[in-house]
């Protein structure tokens, strides 16, 4: 059985989960918008990620004897400044994303909850992926600066992520 502070930080961080793939959903809107399908596709892929990070949680409280709590998803942030900016708030997202699955671990390893830890590990890693991806699409914007043909190379290769 779940220890009540792990199992309510584990249903915080579904909650997390669900705010990420809503926040990149809103980020794909605003691509949309700009026309820029590719970027607009690779927010998508991205958000359904996260709704598949927040069912490898639920799916783990309830094998561990735990119930699920469904918390409100506020309302996401929208409209950005540039494309800059929203590709910032990506790559933000996800390292506060990475400080909460380490604080989780840590939580876990104090409460001695050997099993929730080796369930996160899978999380610890995503992230450096996570964060990897994130870093590497803010170099990219930054090099396409204000060129119109390399954003458009940029998009159609967004518009490829599986
Ligand atoms: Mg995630």
């Amino acid at each position: 059985m779940l220890s009540g502070e792990v199992l309510e930080a584990l249903n915080r961080q579904l909650n997390q989960e669900l705010q990420n793939a809503y926040l990149y959903l809103s980020i794909a809107s605003y691509f949309d918008e700009l026309s820029l399908s590719g970027f607009a596709h690779y927010f998508k892929v991205q958000a359904r990620e996260e709704l598949e990070h927040a069912m490898k949680i639920y799916s783990y409280i309830i094998d561990r004897g735990g119930r699920v709590e469904l918390f409100e998803v506020p309302k996401p942030k929208s409209g950005w400044g540039s494309i800059l900016e929203a590709i910032e708030e990506f790559y933000r997202a996800e390292t506060e994303n990475t400080k909460k699955i380490w604080n989780l671990v840590e939580l876990a390893r104090s409460k001695g909850d050997k099993a929730t830890e080796s369930f996160l590990k899978w999380f610890i890693d995503e992230q450096v992926e996570e964060e990897k991806n994130a870093a590497d699409l803010l170099a990219k914007v930054k090099l396409v600066k204000d060129s119109p043909a390399a954003l458009l190379a940029l998009d159609n290769m967004l518009a490829q992520r599986k």
